[in-house]
């Protein structure tokens, strides 16, 4: 049977699989309970595992067995990321978050089911593969960078030698029609990084501001200032996003506070950008310090560089998605998305690509269905066992081809 009708078959397993991960979301790099699961999915099944030491990934190896295979076998990395958010779920649904506070709201339990359905898919496949795979469940892709520290670990010569693609997929609440796959060769999302400001004034009695040194205001004028420097500094043909998501200051109306701060993220897609807000936001914050006499402290954090996918990994892909679900379920997008990855850190290692996958509840309007990270963000699980097909047939039909030197 083909590799799409075994994992139809799969479909309710898959579900089931889902649903438990879905119950007891974990955050971070330390996911204990999320890792016995995948280890439970995996058990009995001829993978070679090993788990993280920094963190609580897996790493599962299958070697396949495909007669007169050559000892320097193609390698090929299929990822899934395993971590939920710190939010209160309000979707409703039957298997919904046991955990207060923590919910899976990006859809990564659908991506670790789906890649633990593609493990039994590839298992049963074994002595047809002329090549590895690696399977790369990973902790701590909301920013905690848990690629990076699976990458400092070795995942990508996890086979013995270096991975020749990569393959990850994500889900989407929203954006596009139920079912859709979804492809960009290139630049496909930003960049992402982190703004820490501290303004340092001198505290004092609210009825007299001249005696003292007012954080608050110089703040609120940075906040404002940024948004107008991004529309006064930046060609608007190479985007740029800047959000203040926290403002913190004072503890009384009739106080003036020592100090204030805010903290920004910020999404860029080329390298020129990202190099001009290092050095453009500190001579703006300093000068607006300077101009109102306070001090200010800017901490500019490097987070995840942009997802760049592979031209040719990306046709690959393409020509593997229309092959099993028919041209009509890929859409290629024209534009990249101001989301992040840090599977972008593994496809800047090794050729490769990121598909997206529309999981929008059938019947919901994809154009307004809340997005992935929102307590209603609701993925269909519909879309589980075509995800497991998928991640499986990109490992043996790349594996084909490279082993047949192209
Ligand atoms: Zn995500």
């Amino acid at each position: 049977m083909s590799i799409a009708a075994d994992a139809k078959e799969m479909q309710a397993e898959i579900a089931r699989f889902r649903h438990e991960l879905h119950q007891e979301p974990e955050i971070g790099l330390d996911l204990p309970r999320t890792q016995e699961k995948v280890l439970k999915a995996l058990d009995g099944l001829p993978f070679e595992i090993t788990l993280g030491e920094s963190t609580t990934s897996v790493t599962a190896v299958l070697r396949g067995g495909a007669p007169g295979a050559s000892p320097e076998k193609p390698v090929v990395l299929l990822r899934a990321d395993m971590d939920g958010l710190p939010v209160q779920e309000r979707t409703g649904v039957e298997f919904s978050s046991k955990l207060d506070g923590a919910m899976h709201a990006c859809g990564h339990d659908l991506h670790t089911s789906m890649l633990a359905g593609a493990a039994t898919l590839l298992a049963e496949r074994r002595h047809q593969l002329a090549g590895d795979v690696v399977l790369m469940f990973q902790p701590g892709e909301e920013g905690f960078d848990g690629a990076g520290h699976m990458i400092r670990e070795g995942v990508l010569d996890a086979a013995g030698r270096r991975a020749d693609a990569a393959y990850g997929m994500h889900v989407f609440s929203s954006l596009e029609p139920y079912g859709q796959f979804c492809t960009k060769p290139g630049v496909m999302m930003s960049a992402s990084d982190g703004l820490y400001v501290t303004v340092l004034g001198a505290g004092g009695h609210g009825s007299a501001p001249h005696a003292a040194k007012d954080p608050v205001t110089a703040a609120a004028e940075m906040v404002t200032a940024l948004q107008v420097m991004i529309t006064r500094q930046f060609n608007m043909f190479d985007p740029v996003v800047l959000t203040v998501g926290l403002l913190q200051a004072g503890t009384k109306r009739n106080v003036i506070p020592e100090s204030a701060r805010f903290e920004a993220t910020i999404r860029t897609f080329s390298e020129a950008s990202r190099e001009k807000m290092m050095s453009a936001i500190p001579q703006l914050l300093k000068g607006i310090a300077s101009a109102h006499g306070v001090e200010v402290d800017v901490d500019y954090r490097g987070e995840y560089p942009m997802t760049v996918t592979d031209e040719d990994e990306t046709h690959t892909a393409e020509n593997v998605i229309s092959g099993m679900f028919g041209d009509s379920r890929l859409s290629r997008w024209a534009t990249p998305i101001s989301g992040s990855e840090d599977f972008s850190r593994v496809l800047a290692e090794v050729p490769g690509t990121f598909v997206g996958l529309s999981a929008v509840p059938r019947g919901v309007d994809h154009a307004t269905s809340p997005f992935n990270h929102s307590p209603y963000a609701t993925f269909d699980d519909g879309v589980l066992s075509d995800g497991a097909a998928l991640y499986a047939e990109l490992a043996v039909s790349r594996i084909a081809t490279l082993a047949a030197g192209n």
